[in-house]
């Protein structure tokens, strides 16, 4: 066999494509191996019928002369070796990319030699790896959170733009950790999560997590939650770690305050009857927080059902309506949402023996971090002890001590608080009460026996009131009684009469005691207490006056203290009734 034969067998076995092509305009073949035609889909037999004599043949005819002018540059250049990437048409019409290394001697300028690699294959993959990081990219923009990469070797971070420019940091960092901690963006208290989190990419772990508190370039902080997953090559080493991260303020803010008060509520202690979780929005009871629920809590599972359950089995009837009211669902999420997340109740709770004592309901609204649904914390402290301390206190501070009757500043605002929300409609009288010659009864039979009458006349007036009626001592000797919510003047004055009447008693050793009574009506005489006050003590001067003993409803004509007294008043005239006590039986 002749040596050139020789070395085209050797050329035709070899798995890659060679050609010799002359440098023309149409790149002639002068020569080309069996593989080079087999990558194009001929063989070197039927190439030539079918035209294939030339490299042109083989090229879209779009890139034909880039690809061209690319080849004359290295020629020009003299480049002996060069690299060619280029898509040629396949026998089928499909197009393929191919890579050709070309070999050019500039001492024989008319052609050069070139081996082609079908690189489909790696095509393929580029492709497969740019969709693929289309696809990250677009996923990362979806779901607002940043892709940052990091290569541990040089420490570096590369950082979306828009990262960078939010913490007022370059996009390419080296030294990081450090480097981004000497910015100061990271608040002092998580710079060890921080470190933490890139030294366990250097270390090689797989993947990591750590929440951090950023400042952001425009002075404001921020929650960032950052989690990476580690690149590694086929030695095992990490070469890169893809983290991304996340603005969780929002959440952690929600987080925090939710930790915070359902920490506070759990430290409660003492008095803690129970502190129990609910899910407002869902009409939930949650036993998976707070403490053990008791039994009949346990087959409870809704919020309205339990407070339902609590209000018919453990609260005192006096307590159900502001129970319930205060407990209502639907107004506990109109005040969550109004911003009125906390809130107290104390009312009175049945014992297992049956017995009441107090408690106190704290309740607080938060939303949930992870769903935002409204949860209620709710405590119950025993302050039974507290409260009947603090009950008897304030029943010492408004009532007057000798007699169990109110004193007189209470008397005043409990009667201007119900005058002040009367509507014009509604009717109430007022009377104000004064023993007759009290001095007289001090001086002959002594202080002490002054005091039972004081105490006895209380008494006989306390047992003439309605529920809602208000009684007070005034001071010394003088009463005020408020008939709260009469049907008219004209009906009160039998029950006027009859506590006038039981007033008027005799003793046989120390005489006959009585009493004075100056009637006014609302809104007829006046509207506030003053008013109404003043008529009244005018009514009763009108009585004092004209013979004591008797009670005197208010009318315009009468004269206070002071002034000129009408004569023609005494008794008679519609406005004007006046009655003698006849004495109590
Ligand atoms: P009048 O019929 O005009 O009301 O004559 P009076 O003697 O009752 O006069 P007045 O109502 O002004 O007298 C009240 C007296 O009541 C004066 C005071 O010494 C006496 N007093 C005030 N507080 C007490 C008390 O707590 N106990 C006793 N025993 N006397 C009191
Ligand atoms: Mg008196």
């Amino acid at each position: 066999m002749k040596k050139l034969e020789y070395y085209k067998m050797m050329l035709d076995g070899t798995p890659c494509g060679i050609c010799h092509v002359a440098l023309d305009e149409k790149l002639t073949i002068l020569y080309a191996n069996q593989s080079y035609y087999q990558i194009y889909g001929y063989t070197a037999e039927n190439a030539e019928a079918q035209g294939f004599t030339n490299a042109k043949f083989i090229l879209p005819e779009d890139d034909y002369q880039s690809i061209m002018d690319t080849i004359q540059c290295h020629i020009r250049r003299k480049d002996r070796y060069f690299q060619l990437e280029f898509r040629a048409i396949h026998s089928s019409r499909k197009l393929m990319w191919l890579l050709v290394q070309c070999a050019y001697d500039p001492d024989r300028p008319g052609s050069m030699l070139c081996v082609l690699l079908d690189i489909a294959d790696r095509k393929q993959m580029e492709d497969q790896i740019r969709m693929s990081m289309q696809e990250s990219k677009i996923a990362f923009q979806l779901t607002d959170k940043m892709m940052y990469i990091y290569e541990p070797a040089a420490r570096r971070l590369k950082q979306p733009k828009s990262a960078a420019d939010e913490f007022g940091l370059p996009p390419v960092m080296d030294d990081v950790p450090y480097s981004v901690l000497r910015t100061g963006a990271i608040d002092e208290a998580c710079v060890n999560d921080y470190v933490a989190f890139y030294e366990s990419i250097i270390r090689g772990e797989k993947s990591g997590h750590s929440v951090v508190k950023k400042r952001r370039r425009d002075g404001s902080f921020g929650w960032y939650e950052a989690k990476y997953a580690s690149i590694f090559d086929e030695c095992g080493m990490v070469k890169r770690a893809v983290i991304s991260c996340e603005d969780i303020t929002e959440q952690r803010e929600k987080e925090l305050s939710y930790q915070k008060w359902s920490n506070y509520f759990k430290a409660r202690e003492g008095k803690t009857i129970g502190v129990y979780e609910y899910n407002l929005t869902k009409n939930l009871y949650d036993d998976t927080k707070g403490d053990a629920p008791p039994d009949y809590l346990r087959s409870l599972k809704t919020y309205t059902g339990t407070v339902r359950y609590i209000a018919e089995h453990f609260v005192h009837e006096r307590d159900l309506e502001k129970f319930t009211k205060f407990f209502d669902r639907d107004s506990l999420l109109v005040r969550y949402y109004n911003g009125q997340t906390t809130g107290v109740l104390d009312y009175l709770r049945k014992r297992r023996d049956g017995e009441f004592f107090w408690v106190r309901a704290v309740i607080l609204l938060l939303a949930d971090p992870y769903s935002s649904d409204v949860r209620l914390f709710m405590m119950t402290q025993d302050i039974d002890q507290d409260k009947r301390m603090e009950l008897k206190l304030r029943s010492q501070m408004e009532h007057d001590g000798m007699t169990g009757l109110l004193n007189r500043e209470t008397f005043i605002a409990r009667v201007s608080e119900i005058l002040g929300a009367s509507a014009p409609s509604k009717r109430h009288a007022l009377i104000m009460l004064d023993i007759d010659e009290f001095k007289r009864h001090n001086d002959q039979y002594g202080h002490p026996y002054g005091d039972q009458v004081i105490r006895e006349t209380a008494r006989f007036i306390y047992g003439v009131l309605r529920k809602t009626d208000l009684c007070g001592r005034m001071g010394g000797d003088e009463f005020m009684v408020f008939l709260n919510d009469i049907s008219s003047e004209e009906e009160m004055l039998p029950r006027i009469e009859m506590l006038c009447r039981l007033l008027r008693r005799s003793d046989d050793a120390r005489g006959e005691i009585t009493c004075s009574m100056g009637v006014v009506f609302y809104p007829r005489d006046g509207r506030t207490f003053q008013e109404l006050y003043q008529k009244a003590d005018t009514a009763l001067y009108d009585v004092k006056r004209t013979g004591r003993g008797n009670y005197r409803i208010y009318s315009f004509d009468l004269k206070g203290e002071g002034e000129e007294g009408d004569a023609s008043i005494s008794g008679t005239g519609p406005d004007t009734p006046t009655a003698t006590c006849p004495p109590a039986s």
